[in-house]
């Protein structure tokens, strides 16, 4: 922004903004819209935030505001990540949680996890949307249900807001604890009446309905394992009284199948039907352990799936049937999850990573010797569709996922020109960036601002953060 720009006044800066046009020309740019259109030599033109023109360079315009020559870089629509718990970069590799399943991983956390400040909430808001920034990621859902000593939602739509990434804040929520039969500490959860109280609160104060919302609030009860019944349909009712969208952990691992044919007499996909929880504006993260018949419930009621590969691998929770939710039309959006179960917010690779463990189920369930023609691998394309459009549509968005006129301008882009990519770029840019190494990106813009830009973030000093967040996790640790 020029020192002139900067010294009007809030409207005119305003309106100046709203009318900023931006060029981008000479890249490869893979559109992800209907027809899966790639332009081998063309750009974007953007103007108030909003995409105006996609095409080939001589389709579009010769200036513009601000103009960049991508030569040699590839554009893609900005990924939209599902599912995480920003706090968790706190506890990355805690050596206690390294090697234990779902269950005994979140008991040896809770109690750190209950030590966290309201300033512990924001820097690692602001870790974690870094991360994901410089992993192509745009807009990233969080997933917060821990409130210890003071913090609240409000520390991280903050700390988002100076980051810049559009947020879909999960309001989560624990209430049942240890002494009523629950998985927490009876220290970090909170009564049914506070937390529908604050739910009210949050929707009403940051809650943006309209497209190009940079700010979502999503109602997200932690698990069936963490409220009860009462909560689940309060928040649903109170979610549909305000059209914001529900999401909760669900079937993750087999130990929560059986948890709650113990406590509610139903498998995990009854009980969500049970409390009124299916329906268009509810996603599941994981949804691993789910039969035949419950895909087809998704399927049926257009509920979505936040399929989050690494978390998964990682707790050794077993492998989510994303073909068959594709194949009968499930909606499935890429998460990486808390970061103290993958334990980073590259988006990016975690695209990768989708790809890869879907091509492991293959091979375990006999690719290698089957004879039919159209029992087909997941491909690199098939895989950024669903970071791209597949999590825009899991979260309840048509305004972003693909480039194309009258979307918001959130893209990513990568200087293609490198030794992690040689030889592959030559042959198929797209696949490329999903077959090799995961990569930090070139250039992030959401709503025609750069986040990123030469390969730095811009609206946040990185070192800083690290710091800061160096200091915060050790306090955690030390009790
Ligand atoms: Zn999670």
């Amino acid at each position: 922004m020029s020192d002139n720009l900067s010294q009007l006044p809030d409207s005119s800066q305003e309106t100046q903004k709203r009318m900023r046009t931006l060029l981008l020309r000479n890249a490869y740019v893979a559109t992800m819209d209907g027809h899966q259109r790639e332009i081998p030599e063309g750009g974007l033109f953007i103007r108030g935030g909003l995409i105006e023109k996609v095409g080939p360079n001589h389709e579009l315009p010769p200036s513009a505001d601000e103009v960049l020559d991508l030569k040699g870089h590839i554009i893609l629509p900005g990924l939209v990540n599902t599912h995480h718990h920003f706090y968790q970069t706190l506890t990355r590799a805690v050596p206690a949680a390294q090697d234990a399943n779902l269950f005994n991983w979140l008991t040896t956390l809770y109690p750190i996890w209950a030590r966290m400040r309201p300033e512990d909430i924001f820097i690692s808001t602001q870790t974690a949307l870094s991360e994901l920034a410089l992993s192509g990621c745009t807009t990233a859902s969080d997933h917060l249900y821990l409130f210890p000593n003071g913090a609240r939602l409000d520390d991280e739509i903050h700390a988002a807001l100076e980051v810049g990434l559009r947020l879909q804040a999960s309001r989560g929520s624990m209430s049942l604890g240890q002494s009523q039969g629950g998985l927490p500490p009876d220290s970090v959860v909170d009564s049914e009446d506070a937390i529908l109280k604050d739910s009210q609160r949050l929707i009403e104060t940051y809650h943006q309905a309209g497209p190009g919302a940079m700010t979502q609030v999503v109602l997200a009860p932690c698990s069936p394992f963490s409220v009860t019944g009462e909560l689940m349909k309060q928040s649903a009712k109170l979610a549909r009284e305000y059209g914001v969208h529900l999401h909760t952990h669900l079937a993750e691992t087999e130990d929560e199948e059986q948890f709650c044919l113990q406590k509610f007499g139903h498998r995990p996909v009854d009980y969500m039907q049970e409390v009124g929880w299916v329906g268009g504006d509810v996603w599941f993260a994981h949804a691993v352990w789910v039969n035949e018949e419950e895909i087809q419930t998704f399927a049926r009621h257009e509920c979505g799936v936040a399929h989050c590969p690494t978390s998964n691998m990682r707790l050794a929770s077993g492998i989510a049937p994303v073909k068959a939710y594709r194949a009968a039309g499930v909606k499935v959006g890429l998460g990486v999850d808390g970061s103290a179960s993958n334990d980073g917010s590259h988006l990016l690779a975690e695209v990768r990573q989708a790809m890869l463990l879907s091509r492991v189920q293959e091979g375990i369930t006999g690719y290698s010797l089957s004879n039919d023609p159209n029992r087909k691998l997941m491909t690199a394309r098939e895989a950024l569709w669903l970071g791209t459009r597949g999590g825009a549509a899991v979260v309840g968005r048509n305004d972003i996922g693909s480039l194309e006129p009258g979307k918001c301008a959130d893209f990513f882009a990568i200087n293609l020109n490198r030794l992690d990519y040689a030889g592959g770029m030559v042959h198929d840019p797209v696949s490329t960036v999903v077959f090799c190494q995961p990569v930090r990106v070139d250039y992030t813009v959401v709503g025609g601002e750069f986040i990123v830009k030469e390969g730095r973030l811009v609206s946040v000093d990185e070192d800083k953060i690290i710091c800061k967040h160096n200091e915060a996790a050790k306090r955690l640790l030390a009790g």
